[in-house]
């Protein structure tokens, strides 16, 4: 008998295309059948079969508090009580760029934008506005939305070198990105000393989540802030997952290093839409109406949005809660790494904070071309025995999980134990 989850897409492949709203949900590389998901309270989420699982997705981020929280629930009902969008500012933006400001020291000036995609499009726009270069620098693995010149390499949708990631991308786009291996400050060195005069920014992710967690090596991010100085270009981090994940201040805080540019998104909406870029005075001061460097959003600093954003990042900043997430993260990690050991199945588990990812491979990997020598069928067959066993993970082998402040001790153990089960018959 077809599940209501499989009828559902069956439906939906029809009339929306490959029947979701964004591609890693359709289950492609686990080759199953999305859920369809009829609720989510705290750490679970419940199918529109009746069946719950222990969530490690949490829409990808930006619940760090789990689904449906009191505080959050009552921010959204309030503001949408108040209406929902009025093209016109609002005292809750003032609050909302105050707790970014006083989160991230070199952030003076934030915009609100809808997504993450946006905030990294604008923050490379106004980087060649403010240093009048075109070029700019990426690595490969790394995501920063879907933005025609970001889309090279893009983690898990991504080829090789320079090759789009995507169809529809005229090379033109593409001739002002380059692409270097993460890591690889070298590579990085070398290429500055030849055209560095030509580059505005190197974009990063500083603790990347989409092509799984993968550390950055000491002394890369601390070497990309020296060239980028030296070279009058801007280093720019994504922190649209790190950010506020990993600490408060994100991965800048972790590691002490101050970008010229930030990018947010996830957890600051909270659940909602949302996004922003913002750095130093002088730079976000090209930045229309103040600059000349256009950048607009008709529901750009949503109050409905913005409530949601508010609620959560005061109710995160008053739980103390980020020594809580990283001993969750630890327990686990630990735990899976152990049953990995017992069956004598390679694993890695990759671990910051509440961030995690379990690559099928002898060593941890420190760069993409790493990340793609995993074994993806093992993955696959771990990805799916979890899922019967009622854990939700992420359905790729290129992302992070999330812990979320609503994961209990039980849901870790439960995780655990059933880890240990599926490990236990992928070596039969
Ligand atoms: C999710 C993500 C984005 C894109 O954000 P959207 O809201 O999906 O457009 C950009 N950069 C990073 C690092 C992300 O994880």
């Amino acid at each position: 008998m077809l599940t209501r989850s499989k009828k559902l897409f069956q439906k939906a492949q029809k009339i929306i295309p490959g029947g979701v709203n964004s591609p890693v949900r359709a289950f492609k590389a686990v080759g199953g059948n999305p859920l369809f998901i009829r609720r989510g309270k705290g750490s679970r989420i419940e199918d529109v079969d009746g069946n719950t699982y222990v969530d490690y997705v949490c829409s990808w981020g930006p619940l760090i508090l789990g689904h449906a929280h009191p505080a959050v629930v009552k921010a959204i009902q309030h503001a949408a009580k108040n209406g929902s969008s009025f093209g016109a500012p609002t005292e809750m933006e003032l609050e909302m760029a105050q707790l970014i400001i006083s989160a991230f020291p070199s952030i003076d000036m934030v915009r609100l934008v809808n997504s993450g995609t946006e905030a990294c499009m604008s923050a490379i726009r106004m980087a060649r506005a403010f240093t009048n270069r075109s070029k700019i620098v990426k690595f490969s693995g790394c995501y920063h939305g879907h933005a025609d010149g970001l889309l090279v390499a893009a983690g898990s949708g991504a080829a090789t070198l320079t090759i789009p990631a995507s169809s529809g991308i005229p090379e033109s786009c593409l001739g002002e990105t380059i692409v270097l291996p993460f890591n690889d400050l070298q590579a990085c060195t070398k290429l500055f000393s030849e055209r560095g005069e030509e580059i505005a920014a190197v974009i990063v992710e500083p603790i990347p989540g989409n092509m799984g967690v993968v550390y950055p090596q000491d002394g890369f991010l601390k070497g990309l802030r020296r060239i980028t100085r030296n070279y009058g270009s801007l280093l720019i981090f994504d922190e649209v997952i790190s950010g506020f994940r990993v600490a408060w201040g994100g991965a800048q805080t972790l590691f002490n290093i101050a970008p010229d540019i930030t990018c947010l998104g996830k957890i600051i909406g909270g659940g909602l839409p949302i996004g922003a870029y913002g750095g130093r005075r002088e730079i976000m001061e090209q930045v229309a109406p103040l600059g000349g460097m256009y950048q607009a959003g008709t529901l750009s600093g949503n109050p409905v949005a913005v409530a949601a954003g508010i609620a959560t990042l005061k109710t995160l900043k008053g739980s103390h809660g980020y020594g809580r997430l990283d001993r969750m993260g630890k327990l686990l990690c630990e735990g899976i790494r152990s049953a990995a050991d017992r069956s004598t199945i390679p694993v890695r588990v990759e671990q910051c904070g509440s961030l995690f990812t379990i690559f099928f491979c002898e060593t941890p990997p420190s760069c993409y071309e790493e990340v793609k020598n995993c074994d993806f069928e093992a993955f696959k067959r771990f990805f799916n025995g979890m899922l019967k066993e009622g854990v939700y993970l992420p359905p790729s082998p290129f992302e992070t999980a999330f812990i979320s402040l609503a994961h209990t001790k039980n849901d870790i153990t439960m995780t655990i134990e059933a880890a240990g089960r599926v490990f236990a018959k992928m070596r039969n």
